[in-house]
This record gives C-alpha cells, structure tokens and sequence, in this order.
C-alpha cells in the first residue's frame, strides 16, 4: 500500500481510538492550581502543571499567596466571560465549566481593570483514567517528534551546503545559474508574500481552540528588530549554534558561505569537502526517509493524543487553517505561476498545464518532488519541449531549493500558531517578526528536502527561531499529509515554469508550442 494510503488510514484510525477513549474515559479539566479562602481573599494555595507556566503582566510567575479577584473563561476571541471569585470554590466551579484545552485567565486582586491577566490552558487532570491511556500514545508521538528534531541541524547544514556548492562550480553555467536562482527565489518570495496577506486576513488562529499549553511570556515575542535578527544571524561561534535548533538562521547563514568558499578553494581541497558534504547529505536523506517512513503511526498516536484530550475542537480550527493554506496554494498555482509564464515567458499557462499533467500527477500522488524529478524531467524535456541543457540544469535544483508551496505552508503554519498564542493572551508576532517569518519561510524551503512532511520538520526550525514552542507542529502535523500533496504539486508545478521561463530567456522556441503525445 502506498505511504499516502497508509498515513491517511492511520489518521482515520487515530481519530476513531481517540473518539472512544475521549467517551468511555473520565477526565477532568485541570488547571494544575488550588485555591483557599484566605484573609485577604481566594488565595492561590498551590500552583503545578499547566498552570505553573501561568504568569501576569510583565512575566512575574504566579505563585503561591497570590490574591485572585476574578477568573476570565476565555474559549475564544469572541468568547469571553469574567468570573468574580468571592470563594474558593467559586473558582473550582469556573473552571469545571470549562473543558481540556480551553484557557482561562487569573486576575489578580489588584489588577481592577483586568490589564494583567496570567493565561492558564487546562489539561486533562494527569490522575484521571484517560490521562493514564493516553499515556503510551503520548510517548509513542513525543519520540516520532524528537526524531524528526533530531534531523533537522545535520539535514539543513549538508542540504544548503551542497546545494550552494553544486551551483557556485557550474563554471560556464554560472550566468543560467543566477537567472534560475533569481527565478527561484522570486517566485518563492510570492508565493510567501500571498500566505502572508491572506493568514493575516482570514487570522484562522484567533481563538483556536488548540489545547497547546499557553506562554508564559505575555506581550510581543522575541521583542526583537529585524536588525537585530540579521545581526543575531551571523554566529559568533559555529560549533554552539549547532547545538541549537533555535540557531537555524545562524546555521544556514554559515552553510550558504561555506558553500561559495567551497567552490573559490583550489583543487583538490573544494572537490574534496564538496563529496564529502555530499555523501552526507545523502547519508541524512535516507535517514530522513527511513524516520519518514514511520510517519503513519507518528500520525496515528499523535491524533490519538490530540483527539482523546481535546476531542474534535482542534479538528475545527486546523480546518481552517488548512483551508487558508488550501487557498494560498490555489492562488499560486493558478494566478500568480500562470500570470509569470504568460507575462515573461511569453508561454500559454493553459497549454503548459496540459503538457506538464504527468509531473503535477506525479507530485500529487507521492508528495515528494525529489521522488516526481525523473518524470518531471521527462515531462519537461519531451512534453515541454524545453532543451536538456535546461532541463538537466535547472531541473534538479529545483526540485531541492525551489519550493513554492512549502514556502507558503511554512509562513502560514507559523503565523497561525503565533495567532493562537496570541489569542490565548501569550505571543503577539511584531512587525519585525513578520519580516522574519518571511525570510525564515524563505530559507526553510530552501533548506527542506524534496521529501514527504520535509516541510513540517523545516516549520519546527522556524518556531524554534521565534522562540515559539514547538508542541504547536505536532498538532500541524496530525493533518499534514493532503496539505504535503497539494503543496508538492505547487512545488513542481513551479519547477516546470521555472524551466520553461529559463528556457525562453535563453531564446529557446520550444516551450511555445509542447506536445502532447511524447
Ligand atoms: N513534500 C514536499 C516536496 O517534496 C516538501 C514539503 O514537505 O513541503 O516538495
């Protein structure tokens, strides 16, 4: 059975577990805080579990002693209502009408105009019998994560290497070298620039219900300018920014320059470092697809913990993000490419799209664009008629830096669960923070293999660099997989008008007129 079948199988399965635990098995909503009524009001008495990561205002973690005047049961943007608290077991009422997932604010006594609320996302109380359940599933998606975490440094630093290094030594292609680069990048930066406006318009994060714990920061993120994630990019040391999935931006900056110095060493030593990189590469690749490969059953027990804890709540809200994405890539794929081929290749996106279908297909059905390459080539070169000299140059890169789709996912994803931190009272994404979602979701589809769910594991570098935490894609994760197939075949489809453009620069007439039958 082929993986897709498989992954799709599995979610299914996962939803249906889930579902039964979520009805025959008690828990509670638990915010990990006890409460009494002392001298001066309802005293918080003990803080542990979700809600120790609790903290008012400027950050100052609630604490045992603090007075409370008010709960705020916040179950989404909209959905707000403010608790009085004048006993302690008014507070164990509130918070019994509220379920898994859902979060609510503590206000302090002093705070009169609720400007400082702590935001507190309830858990599944760990005692109950569910939580005992969930247990092994829990265990089982938190191992898939970490071993997707723990591709991430080696696979981007040989990826981007090799990449930079293949393209800086093509000597006389050099000048088709930085057209297709520029091409690449372009199109990408479009492509990002449509998932920006359109997840800052429809905002399918606002007052998702997630489940994911709330921050403890509260306020803007990172408080950073892009000037200073610029100047944070360039590390001072190499060997600490590799111990540190949040140091991506210093890796790939360090990995595009050891490229292009690669390619400027004298021979032999260049050649040398190149192989090796390149071994390696290939060496992460089938360690990527052999971790990939247990994608089916990551999915089932990360469901099975999502929907037993929080039932289809989150199932709601990720429908809408995913519609956003689903969106996005439309767009792209068939305004934005169709209006580049028409205006600057002077090519007809119709006819094109005819002639390429066996790629696009292809891309479609095994969500990989590293896998789709052969028939790409072939589509392009017989079908397109575009010469093999681009073709086997721009065709290949492509298929490793040139990803569209992926681009426009990675921005979508991250600035939907900033949404939601944000709603939920924790992280509000800066202007600075926008542009470096940007540049990030750029680089990341740069540096992302040509691989099933590659997108996802690059996603958890860009939340690692916001300092958002990563818990957020393992819920992206669950339904990842027909976001992976559209955004592949974008991915492709990109690829091919890539060449064709490349190819009508360089004069060539093939590509006005492809044929069908080869
Ligand atoms: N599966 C995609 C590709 O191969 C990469 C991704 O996961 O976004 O193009």
């Amino acid at each position: 059975m082929s993986t897709h079948w498989k992954v799709l199988l599995w979610m299914v399965a996962g939803l249906l577990v889930g579902l039964v635990m979520q009805f025959t098995l008690e828990a509670e909503a638990w915010s990990g805080i006890t409460v009494v009524d002392g001298a001066a009001g309802v005293e918080l008495a003990s803080v542990s579990g979700p809600g120790a990561k609790g903290a008012f205002g400027q950050g100052r973690p609630i604490a045992k002693g603090d007075v409370l005047r008010a709960v705020i049961l916040h179950r989404g943007a909209e959905d707000e209502e403010l608790v009085e608290l004048s006993r302690a077991a008014d507070f164990e009422a509130a918070v019994a009408r509220s379920v898994n997932g859902e979060v609510i604010w503590l206000v302090e006594a002093s705070d009169t105009d609720v400007a400082r609320p702590a935001a507190v996302a309830l858990q599944m109380n760990p005692s109950s019998q569910r939580a005992t359940w969930v247990a092994p599933f829990a265990f089982v998606a938190d191992i898939f994560l970490a071993l997707l975490k723990m591709l991430i440094v080696p696979l981007v630093l040989s990826s981007i290497v090799t990449g930079v290094a293949s393209v800086g030594s093509m000597g006389s292609l050099r000048r088709l070298g930085g057209k297709t680069f520029f091409y690449y990048m372009a199109t990408s930066l479009l492509a990002i620039l449509v998932g920006q406006v359109l997840v800052n318009v429809i905002r399918p994060g606002d007052g998702a219900v997630l489940g994911l714990s709330a921050l403890a920061e509260r306020g803007a993120g990172t408080e950073e300018s892009f000037i200073d994630v610029l100047k944070r990019a360039v590390p001072e040391n190499i060997f600490k920014a590799l111990q540190d999935n949040g140091a991506m931006l210093s890796i790939i900056f360090f990995a595009l320059l050891f490229g292009y110095f690669i390619t400027q060493t004298k021979e032999p030593h260049g050649t040398r470092v190149k192989d090796v990189f390149e071994a390696f590469f290939e060496v992460m690749m089938k360690m990527a697809t052999g971790v990939l490969s247990l994608l089916p059953y990551g999915v089932f027990a990360l469901i099975v913990k999502v929907v037993a804890t929080t039932g289809f709540a989150p199932f709601k809200s990720l429908l809408l993000y995913m519609g956003t994405v689903t969106l996005a890539l439309v767009i792209h794929f068939c305004i934005t490419l169709p209006l580049v081929l028409r205006l600057v290749g002077r090519i007809s996106p119709i006819k094109w799209f005819k002639a390429m279908s066996p790629a696009i297909l292809t891309a479609f059905s095994t969500s990989s664009s590293s896998m789709t390459l052969p028939v790409t080539m072939k589509t392009v070169e017989h079908r397109g008629r575009v010469s093999n000299k681009v073709t086997s140059f721009t065709l290949p890169l492509g298929a490793t830096i040139n990803m569209d789709g992926t681009a426009l996912y990675e921005c979508i994803g991250v600035i939907f669960l900033a949404q939601y931190y944000a709603s939920t009272g924790g992280y509000e994404l800066t202007l600075g923070d926008q542009g470096l979602v940007v540049v990030l979701a750029l680089l990341a589809s740069v540096g992302a293999a040509g691989i099933p769910s590659a997108g996802l594991v690059m996603m958890l570098t860009i939340l690692s660099a916001l300092k958002l935490p990563v818990e957020g894609a393992a819920l992206l994760l669950a339904v990842d997989r027909p976001l992976d197939m559209m955004r592949t075949m974008v991915n492709v489809w990109s690829d091919t008008c890539g060449a064709a453009v490349i190819a009508r620069t360089e004069g060539e007439e093939g590509p006005l007129e492809p044929v069908f039958d080869a």
